[in-house]
């Protein structure tokens, strides 16, 4: 069996979680821990949601311009979301303005993989790279943001083995 979505995690977690699938238990332990998806719908829900995180923790960071749902992002290993930034010269001033994309896979999720998601996406605006700075900065706004991580790639392993595909 190939856990596509959780490549790089050491082999002993790997054990584990191949033998709650073979146990078909999975899914009902990730049911347990993470009841309820979010409420987060719409784009405008979106943005307002990622712009609360903004505001608490990133209020330096670049004007986000645009948060929006995207049916187009083929997750993979290290695509949850997508964030661009643009810089333009605008009155002789570079003005930078960053856009985050969230895969629509995520639209049925529970919150904190939603969480993390954002929180990954708007590190990205400080830190280009999956840096050492960078994950300390998911984590000052996570700080549950690795197990967060790991059981969101479950959580995906778990879709996909029902035919929920990304
Ligand atoms: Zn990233």
């Amino acid at each position: 069996m190939s856990l596509i979505y959780l490549q790089g995690y050491p082999e002993h977690l790997l054990a584990q979680v191949r033998t709650l699938i073979d146990q078909q238990r999975l899914g009902e332990v990730l049911q347990q821990r993470y009841p309820d998806a979010h409420q987060v719908l719409s784009d405008k829900a979106l943005y307002d949601y990622t712009l609360a995180f903004k505001n608490r923790f990133m209020r330096s960071a670049p004007p986000i311009s645009k948060v929006i749902w995207d049916n187009k992002i083929k997750v993979m290993k290290h695509a949850l979301g997508l964030h661009t930034a643009i810089s333009r010269v605008q009155g002789g001033n570079l003005k930078a303005k960053a856009e985050i994309r969230v895969s629509t896979f995520f639209r049925h999720a529970p919150e904190p993989f939603l969480r993390m998601i954002v929180v990954h996406e708007l590190a990205h605006l400080k830190e280009k790279e999956h840096s050492k700075a960078f994950y300390q900065l998911c984590c000052h706004m996570e700080p549950d943001y690795h197990q967060l991580e790991f059981d969101a790639r479950l959580w995906m392993t778990d879709q996909a083995l029902r035919g929920n595909a990304a």
